[in-house]
C-alpha cells in the first residue's frame, strides 16, 4: 500500500476542506470496509484519506418531527436497523442494512458509504431508490441535494464533485398503506455479494383494493442500480391480484442489462430478477396492509 496523509476530521467544514486541500487525489473514510479493502489492494492510491467517522453530525440516526428519517452518512449500519423508529417505520431499510456483510462489518461499515462506493450490487441502494431517499452533499460551493436515484453515475462512479461529501441521507415519512421489501439472491447465507438484488415499494387503496403508486429498483444487474418502469407501470391503477404481480416480475425483466460473471449468467440474472420481483412484491403488499393469503395459494407460496 502506498503511504498515505491520515487526517481525522472533527467538523463537516474540516473535512471539507482537508479534500479540497489534498495536493493529490483524496477521499473520505467513513467505515472503512470497502476504502481500506480497495487501499489494501492497490486498487486505488490516494494522498490523503479524511476520516468522518469522528463528525457526530455524520452519525446519527434521527426520525424528526415529520417523520422524515434523517440518517448521517457515516452512521454504521448496526445504528441504523437496531433503531426502534427505522425498524417500525422504515422496515425496508432494516432489510438492507441488516445484511451488509457480518455483524463486524455492519458495526462499521455505513449507508453514506455504501452509496458512494457506487457498487452496481450495494445492497442499500435499491432500497432508497424504492423509499425516495435524497441525498444531501457539502463541498466547497455549498450544499444541494441529489435524489439517490441520480446518484450513481457507472460502477464505482457518482455524482460527487472533487471534495464533495454526502453529509445526510433524508428519507421521506411513510404514508398509510404503504409497504417495502428488499431482497438480495446470493449462493450462502451471508457475507456474500448480490448477485441480483430486488427492492420493491408499494402503495394500495384499501377501498377500491387498488395499487396507486409503485416503485422497482433492481441491482447487480445494470452498470448502476435501476427502475423498472415497465413493471411499475403494469402494477399501478390495477386491482391487486397474482396476475398483476406475475406481469409485474416478468415485465421487470426488461430493465435488466446484466453481464455474465464467476457469480452468474445473464440469463440467471434475468431469471432471478422475475423471481425476486414477485417475493418483494409479495413481502411489499403484506407489509402495505394486504392479505396476500387472499390472492391464492401460488401467490402466498412465492
Ligand atoms: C467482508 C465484507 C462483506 C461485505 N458485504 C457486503 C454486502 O453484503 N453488501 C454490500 O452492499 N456491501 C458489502 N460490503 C461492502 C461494504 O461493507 C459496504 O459497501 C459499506 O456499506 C461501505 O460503507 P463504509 O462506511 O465502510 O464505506 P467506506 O469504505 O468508508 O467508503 C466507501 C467509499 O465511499 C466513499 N465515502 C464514504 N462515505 C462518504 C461520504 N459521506 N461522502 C462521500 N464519499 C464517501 C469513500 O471515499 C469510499 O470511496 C462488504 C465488505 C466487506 C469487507
Amino acid at each position: 500500500m502506498k503511504p498515505f496523509e491520515y487526517v481525522a476530521a472533527r467538523t463537516i467544514d474540516e473535512a471539507v476542506e482537508a479534500l479540497a486541500s489534498s495536493k493529490g487525489p483524496a477521499k473520505p473514510l467513513a467505515g472503512g470496509t470497502d476504502l481500506v479493502v480497495q487501499l489494501n489492494e492497490g486498487r486505488i492510491t490516494l494522498d490523503r484519506v479524511v476520516d468522518i467517522g469522528r463528525i457526530p453530525e455524520l452519525k446519527r440516526v434521527d426520525v424528526d418531527a415529520q417523520g422524515q428519517l434523517r440518517l448521517g452518512a457515516a452512521a454504521p449500519c448496526v445504528d441504523v436497523y437496531s433503531h426502534l423508529n427505522v425498524q417500525r417505520l422504515f422496515p425496508m431499510l432494516v432489510d438492507s442494512a441488516s445484511i451488509i456483510g457480518s455483524v463486524q462489518v455492519q458495526s462499521r461499515a455505513s449507508i453514506g458509504g455504501n452509496l458512494c462506493n457506487a457498487s452496481p450490487s450495494g445492497d442499500s441502494i435499491p432500497t432508497l431508490i424504492c423509499l425516495g431517499a435524497q441525498a444531501v452533499i457539502q463541498g466547497p460551493s455549498g450544499r444541494r441535494v441529489v435524489p439517490v436515484e441520480e446518484f450513481c453515475t457507472g460502477p464505482g462512479q457518482t455524482v460527487l464533485q472533487p471534495a464533495e461529501l454526502v453529509v445526510e441521507i433524508v428519507v421521506p415519512a411513510p404514508g398509510e398503506n404503504e409497504g417495502g421489501k428488499y431482497l438480495r439472491f446470493i449462493p450462502r447465507n451471508e457475507m456474500d455479494i448480490a448477485v441480483v438484488g430486488v427492492g420493491s415499494w408499494i402503495r394500495w387503496e384499501p377501498q377500491s383494493g387498488r395499487i396507486t403508486d409503485a416503485r422497482i429498483a433492481l441491482g447487480a444487474v445494470a452498470p448502476t442500480p435501476v427502475r423498472a418502469p415497465e413493471a411499475e407501470a403494469a402494477l399501478i391503477g390495477k386491482e391487486v391480484s397474482w396476475d398483476v404481480i406475475d406481469e409485474a416480475s416478468r415485465l421487470a425483466v426488461n430493465a435488466a442489462r446484466p453481464i455474465s460473471d464467476v457469480r452468474g449468467s445473464a440469463e440467471y440474472r434475468r431469471h432471478l430478477v422475475s423471481v425476486l420481483v414477485r417475493r418483494t412484491l409479495l413481502a411489499a403488499l403484506e407489509r402495505a396492509g394486504v392479505d396476500v393469503k387472499d390472492l391464492g395459494g401460488e401467490a402466498y407460496a412465492g
